[in-house]
């Protein structure tokens, strides 16, 4: 057996990405500056978006997206509760509710038919999450929201590549929030982008992330000569560095190869795990395309006679990390004392939430490194039919 330990989500860093932010440090420019400027440019250009701006992290883009977007204290914003912690804290952080909708099995997405009785007059936003990097039936979405005069922000965490009827996800809600966190399919750390094709809220994006100062205020300090500036609203700290940027420019330039070596790995999991006791991911649907950032397993415990757990803890033991998406949201410990939900509110978030488990899918894994993967999986299924 191989001993080295398979990390999960590990991220594939050349040594372009090495070189740029060597160069950052070496130039003695490493906050917000003529990369991160770069880096916008480049992701405008990849999403057809008309405005993208770099952040610090999707979190902090979805908090400037929902004050952006005017909600606040007492409003109520319609999101799933199959995904992170940062979407449900960041409508909190605004002074809002999170109100949850289940998901559909097959795509793990929020299902569009349940989200119009849950709002209310208070309801001022949609936030749907295409989890996995699975697109979320958007035309449904977007015609209630019009419907009921409701903004949606998109979280993009996984969807970086994500295409659902001819358009890119940047291009079809209000406001996108892409997430560049170490285990994401764009990696630059820590680090996030927001598109929107709205000017005002783009410049209020440009504003509030770097502490409500006047637009371009990382300027200051230039060979322009010293710039003063003025507080206009008492912003936030959310600034993308340079020193992110140098390997968001060079992450994205790989993008689309690391997705097809995603394709790769995520078919030859398919071809050899789907006779097992699980289910594999269900195929993605016509007209748009799946970014493959998540290869989750449902565990079938009766067949395998093991939880999740068990089974998560076997692969452990067999050196092969996985990842848990999600447990619930609202399963956890706050959502259920200071906000009353509880078990059974959500039948199909939950039963996910109870079997899946997430395998390696990096594209830096080799052939070998995918082999000990189902490997392992078909040890430990075989050595429980014995
Ligand atoms: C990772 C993640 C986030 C947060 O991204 P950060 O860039 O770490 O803030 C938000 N939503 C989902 C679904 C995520 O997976």
């Amino acid at each position: 057996m191989n001993n080295d330990f398979l990390v999960f989500g590990s991220p594939a860093i050349g040594d372009e990405e090495i070189d740029e932010v060597v160069d950052s440090l070496r130039s003695g420019w490493l906050g917000t500056g003529p990369k991160v400027a770069r880096f916008e440019e480049m992701f405008k250009e990849y999403t057809g978006a008309k405005h993208a701006v770099a952040m610090n992290s999707c979190t902090a883009g979805l908090h400037l997206a929902l004050i952006a977007a005017g909600i606040g204290t007492g409003d109520e914003v319609i999101t799933s509760p199959m995904t992170f912690a940062a979407t449900g804290n960041v409508i909190l952080h605004s002074g809002a509710s999170p109100v949850f909708v289940d998901i559909e099995r097959e795509t793990m997405n929020m299902a569009p038919g349940l989200i119009e009785e849950k709002i209310t007059p208070r309801t001022k936003a949609i936030l749907p999450v295409h989890f996995a990097g699975r697109p979320c039936d958007m035309e449904s979405i977007m015609e209630i929201a019009k419907r009921h005069d409701l903004t949606v922000i998109e979280d993009a965490a996984h969807a970086v590549e994500t295409r659902y009827h001819g358009k890119k996800i940047g291009t079809i809600g209000d406001i996108t929030s892409f997430s560049f966190y170490v285990n994401k399919n764009l990696c630059t750390g820590e680090g996030g982008m927001l598109t929107t094709d709205n000017d005002e809220w783009a410049d209020a994006f440009r504003i509030m992330r770097l502490h409500g100062i006047s637009k371009d205020a990382w300027k200051r300090y230039s060979k322009d000569g010293f710039k003063h500036y003025e507080v206009l609203i008492p912003g936030f700290k959310y600034n993308m560095m340079d020193i992110q940027a140098a390997m968001g420019i060079h992450q994205l330039s790989k993008v689309e190869r690391f997705l097809k070596r995603r394709n790769e790995i995520w078919e030859h999991y398919d071809r050899h795990l789907s006779a097992l006791p699980f289910i594999t991911p269900s195929p993605q649907e016509n007209s748009t395309r799946h970014a493959r950032h998540l290869y989750t397993l449902l565990v079938k415990a009766d067949e395998l006679k093991m939880t999740r757990n068990e089974f998560q803890e076997r692969l452990y033991q067999q050196n092969i990390g996985t990842g848990i998406h999600f447990y619930a949201l609202h399963l956890h410990h706050y959502y259920q004392k200071s906000l009353g939900y509880k078990r059974g509110d959500f039948p199909v978030a939950e039963d996910i939430s109870d079997t899946t488990i997430s395998l390696p899918l990096s594209p830096k894994l080799s052939d070998e490194d995918v082999g000990r993967v189902i490997d392992a999986v078909n040890r430990i299924v075989g050595q429980e039919r014995q």
